[in-house]
């Protein structure tokens, strides 16, 4: 279906707006309009501008795994995908890959997703502890059952670079990006037909995107729709350490704390903080304590080089987290037909940007996906009860 003068009115302008942006203005068969709005175009609290921008293929459910394969196909010609007249995007991506550490009662979770990973392709390896300590001598690997690496499709890139990319290619096709706070919805006979701006203005549309990142629910909210995403806080520490840690990947510790390299002797990390500490909207404050009493701790029990570090700088910012089953929420309303959601990516939403930017396109486009299915991810399981539970969240 060809949309002509189809206007598609996008809340939010971050790594997922902009993806979508730019997929659907690049299709042949659309002839419309997008608008994105945006109301800091600087990006200072947006997740695709806090994000440790890694990208991994070792998930737990089939769908997250085919969206990282075309994730890392896209990333690693993002240059050719995303270039504009004036430039060609250098993302600097690099894939040593992802190690996920088990103990003995981990170690079953770990060969089920090594599995489902290896029947779709995956390009991952099961190691027992002497290929561990093989592989990475400078780990502790005295309580471990099993570890799984990935050997390619797995790593880190500039997450900014691909944000402001998707971007200026979506501007290069004609997206209009509008520097505004969006307040609320008109609706008319059980359609969006407006996004109401806070300066009482309105831009007018056919299709209506909520990719409001983690104030998504906020946007939802303006319809009675209750979607369950929340912003919670994520802090994210580098630390130098003087001792060369050699061919080092990005480390999932049985902890929960993740550490990868950074440049120079340099490396970044995080761990969640525990449940009963981690509500909703949470100023972004970095947790210090968080670093000196958990993280650190389990760093340096983990990598003995590690309890000589110096932590030299760190940031905080939101995961839109997805308390129903921590994945995304992708595809129409049931009941408004034309709003479309790309929410709740729970710490895995730069990787997924363009997958369900296409994804998205498709729908909007052609009233369908034509690609890769993502109708895993439709909200009306949400309704249904029906979880399609993420396990590897990091
Ligand atoms: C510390 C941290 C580490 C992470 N690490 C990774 C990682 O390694 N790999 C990975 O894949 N993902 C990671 N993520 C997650 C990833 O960054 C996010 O999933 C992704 O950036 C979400 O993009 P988004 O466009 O939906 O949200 P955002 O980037 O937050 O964009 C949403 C935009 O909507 C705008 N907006 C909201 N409400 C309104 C409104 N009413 N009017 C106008 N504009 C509005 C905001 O200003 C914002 O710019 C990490 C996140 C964090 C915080």
């Amino acid at each position: 279906m060809s949309r002509v003068n189809h206007h598609i009115v996008i809340v939010g302008g971050g790594v997922i707006g902009s993806a979508i942006a730019s997929f659907t203005l690049r299709d042949p068969a659309f002839r419309g309009a997008v608008t994105v709005v945006e109301r800091d175009p600087t990006y200072a609290r947006a997740s695709s501008a806090l994000s440790a921008s890694s990208i991994r293929q070792q998930f737990s459910t089939a769908i997250n795994v085919e969206i990282g394969r075309f994730g890392i196909e896209f990333l690693r010609r993002a240059g050719e995908h995303l270039a504009t007249a004036g430039e060609r995007p250098d993302i600097g991506l690099v894939e040593p890959g992802y190690l996920f550490l088990a103990r003995a009662a981990g170690a079953g979770v770990l060969e089920r997703n090594h599995a489902l990973q290896r029947s779709l392709g995956v390009d991952v390896a099961l190691l027992d502890p002497p290929a561990l300590r093989e592989r990475c001598p400078w780990l502790a690997t005295g309580d471990i059952a099993k570890a799984s690496l990935g050997l390619s499709g797995e790593g880190w890139f500039d997450g900014w670079t691909l944000l402001q990319a998707f971007r200026r290619h979506a501007r290069s096709l004609g997206a209009r990006y509008v520097a505004a706070e969006a307040a609320g919805f008109d609706v008319n006979a059980g359609r969006v037909a407006a996004v109401r701006l806070a300066d009482g203005s309105r831009i007018a549309g056919d299709t209506f995107v909520d990719a409001a990142g983690p104030w998504a629910a906020n946007v939802a909210r303006w319809l009675g729709v209750d979607l369950p995403v929340r912003a919670r806080r994520r802090c994210v520490f580098v630390f130098s350490c003087r001792t060369p840690i050699p061919r080092c990947p990005l480390v999932v510790d049985t902890s929960g704390a993740w550490f990868r390299p950074e440049g120079d002797g340099q490396f970044l990390c995080g761990i969640a903080p525990d449940e009963s500490n981690d509500p909703d909207d949470a100023p972004l404050d970095v947790d210090h304590a968080l670093f000196d009493e958990v993280l650190w701790p389990a760093l340096a029990a983990r990598v003995p080089a590690f309890e000589a570090i110096r932590q030299t700088r760190s940031w905080a910012g939101y995961y839109e987290y997805n308390t129903f089953d921590r994945n995304g929420i992708v595809g129409a309303h049931p009941e408004w037909a034309n709003l479309v959601f790309a929410n709740g990516f729970s710490g895995h939403g730069i990787q997924e940007s363009p997958a369900v930017g296409r994804g998205v396109a498709e729908l909007v486009v052609h009233g369908g996906y034509r690609t890769l299915d993502l109708s895993p991810l439709a909200f009306d399981r949400v309704a249904r009860n029906e979880p399609v539970e993420e396990l590897n969240v990091v």
